[in-house]
C-alpha cells in the first residue's frame, strides 16, 4: 500500500516524497484512516515504528483542511512528550511534514528561559509540542491557553508515569476543550496506564504494533 491510498492531501504526499518515504509502516496503515475520520486512538507502539508520522500526517491534513488562522497564545494541536529530546525531535519531524502547508510548529520545554517560550507563543502556533511541566508554567503565567485545542496527543504515556507527570497531566486534561480528538500512545499498557488513558480518550480505535 502507498501513502496516496490513505487519503492524505497532496502537499503532505509531496513532503513524504521529498523525505524518501515510499510505503506506510504498519502503525501508519492502521492509524491514519481512523484519524482522518476524526476517531480517537489508543496506540501501543514504541519509538522507531513510525509513530510520529502516524499521528502527525492525518492531524496536519485535518488542520490544513479547516484553516482558522492562529489564536494569540493558543494552539490547535497539542503534543505532550515526556522529554526535551523527544519533544524537539517530534517538532523537527512535524516541520518537515508540514513544509508545504501553511501551518506553524512551536516547541517548548524546560531548561531554556521561560521568556523565550512566552515570546514564541505570543502570536500562537498551529501546533505546539511541549513537556508537561513547562506547559503548566506558561499557563500559570497566563502566556498560554488550551481553549482552542482540536487535537491532543499524549506520547509515551508509560514514560510520563515513570517520570511522575501524572498530576500535571491530569491538570492539563482538565483544561482541554471537551470537544476534541485525542490520541494516546504508550510502549506498554499496564492497567494504570490504561486507566490514565480513559481520562483522555473516548471510544478509541486500538492500534498495536
Ligand atoms: P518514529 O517511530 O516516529 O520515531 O520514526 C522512526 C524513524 O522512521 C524516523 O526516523 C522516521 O523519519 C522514519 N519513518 C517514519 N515513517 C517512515 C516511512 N513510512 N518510511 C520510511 N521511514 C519512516
Amino acid at each position: 500500500s502507498y501513502f496516496s491510498d490513505l487519503g492524505l492531501a497532496e502537499p503532505i504526499l509531496r513532503a513524504l516524497e521529498e523525505k524518501g518515504y515510499n510505503d506506510p509502516t504498519p502503525i501508519q496503515r492502521q492509524a491514519i484512516p481512523a484519524l482522518l475520520e476524526g476517531r480517537d486512538i489508543l496506540g501501543i507502539a514504541q519509538t522507531g515504528t513510525g509513530k510520529t508520522a502516524a499521528f502527525s500526517l492525518p492531524s496536519l491534513h485535518r488542520l490544513a483542511q479547516n484553516p482558522t488562522g492562529r489564536y494569540p497564545q493558543g494552539c490547535r494541536m497539542l503534543v505532550l512528550s515526556p522529554t526535551r529530546e523527544l519533544a524537539a525531535q517530534i517538532a523537527d519531524n512535524m516541520r518537515l511534514y508540514a513544509r508545504f502547508l501553511n501551518l506553524s510548529v512551536q516547541c517548548i520545554f524546560g531548561g531554556v528561559p521561560v521568556s523565550k517560550n512566552i515570546n514564541a507563543m505570543r502570536k500562537g502556533a498551529d501546533i505546539l509540542v511541549a513537556t508537561p511541566g513547562r506547559l503548566l508554567d506558561l499557563i500559570e503565567q497566563r502566556a498560554l491557553t488550551l481553549d482552542h485545542v482540536e487535537i491532543f496527543v499524549l506520547d509515551e504515556a508509560d514514560q510520563m508515569m515513570d517520570l511522575g507527570f501524572i498530576k500535571p497531566l491530569t491538570r492539563i486534561a482538565n483544561l482541554l476543550p471537551k470537544n476534541r480528538q485525542s490520541l494516546f500512545f504508550s510502549a506498554t499498557m499496564p492497567s494504570e496506564i490504561a486507566k490514565l488513558g480513559e481520562k483522555f480518550i473516548s471510544n478509541p480505535v486500538k492500534v498495536e504494533v
